[in-house]
């Protein structure tokens, strides 16, 4: 079968692999028909994500159908379709207990797939512990509604519920890359007074302008201006930073009022500064990132109710056999690029 393999880094390779077979009775071998790229999938082409082996299929976000399943797999069969969770979990252990997936204790746990072990941009993917990582995609959702379901949407689902939005609440999302549209959407289910998305990219701000008319859009150099002006308390109540810069992260804790909730989505490519003697008073809770991505039958219902819809991220499609080419689209941001389906099925 055809699977995008990390050979070294800065390089990529379409290669021809054996298919996967069940490992333990707690597998599911899933038949892709759609994946797509990640900006951690160039972190891992780009060599900053050590733990990420050579030699494995990348891709961790990716729907299909399941094709054979281990004898210990109760929750899906054969011929379901499924959304595929990023995270592998055991769901016994204490972090899977309490909810915290992303911290499974298991040797499996947390981001394996496409970094650790095969993953999704292929024909079949082999996925551990099935009963946790497989959701049955409702009939009345297609695949492509349900494309983000495991990954940057469940990310969004997660960073909006940790930062505890109210309904009198100015919240301030910092980005608006796909992770950034997912939490905006996840944000505006917890109808809050209001929302301001800032992003310096204009294709970006035009394409939260056009699909989010009720959301207030601004430029980094105009946030706080634009924050001052449209909170109540001289800031903002919820900050949620998904820009991952040093110029965003230091405008998360700049623009929350006194005893705001700053949550870090993003992932950075080094270390940020917290000048504690600048901040010192206005007592301020942190929220750090890695999502718990252990709610996607909830959000699946969401997307069957109309309530998420992440289709207009889908600006491209492109052929697994293609995939280069849709790599090189999407690192390289052309053509207004949000996100890139990639369909694996054979003859489509
Ligand atoms: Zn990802
Ligand atoms: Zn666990």
């Amino acid at each position: 079968m055809l699977a995008y393999t990390y050979i070294e880094k800065g390089c990529f390779e379409l290669l021809d692999k054996p298919k996967p077979k069940l490992q333990s009775e707690y597998d599911a071998i899933v038949k892709v028909t759609l994946s797509s790229i990640c900006t951690s999938d160039l972190h891992i082409k780009h060599g900053s994500v050590p733990r990420a082996v050579p030699g494995i299929t990348v891709g961790h976000e990716m729907v299909g159908v399941v094709e054979r399943v281990g004898s210990a797999v109760k929750k899906v069969k054969p011929g379901d379709r499924v959304t595929v969770n990023v995270e592998t979990f055991c769901g016994t252990c204490f972090f899977c207990r309490n909810g915290f997936v992303n911290n499974c204790t298991d040797p499996d746990g947390g981001w394996a797939l496409g970094c650790r072990i095969d993953g999704g941009q292929a024909e079949y993917v082999r996925v551990p512990h099935a009963n946790q990582g497989l959701n049955k995609i409702p009939p009345s959702v297609t695949d492509e509604q349900a494309l983000f379901v495991g990954d940057v949407l469940a990310t969004g689902f997660w960073a909006a519920r940790i930062s505890d939005i109210k309904q009198e609440d100015t919240v301030l999302i910092i980005g608006a890359g796909p992770t950034g549209i997912c939490t905006l959407l996840c944000a505006l289910l917890k109808k809050p007074r209001r929302i301001i998305v800032c992003e310096k990219d204009n294709s970006r701000l035009e394409f939260v302008q056009k699909h989010y008319p009720e959301v207030l859009v601004t430029k980094p150099e105009a946030v706080q201006e634009v924050i001052k002006k449209h909170s109540e308390h001289g800031g903002a109540d919820v900050v949620l930073e998904v820009a991952g810069t040093k110029d965003t992260f230091r405008l998360a804790w700049q623009c929350a009022r006194p005893n705001a909730t700053v949550t870090i989505v993003a992932l950075y490519d080094e270390a940020q500064s917290l000048p504690l003697p600048d901040m010192y008073g206005k007592n301020l809770t942190f929220k750090t990132g890695g999502v718990d991505g252990c709610e996607c039958d909830v959000i699946l219902k969401l997307i069957a109710e109309g309530r998420i819809d992440t289709l207009p991220l889908i600006t491209h499609t492109y052929p697994l056999a293609r995939i280069d080419e849709a790599y090189d689209l999407f690192e390289n941001k052309r053509d207004q690029v949000m996100k890139v389906a990639v369909r694996s099925s054979v003859g489509l």
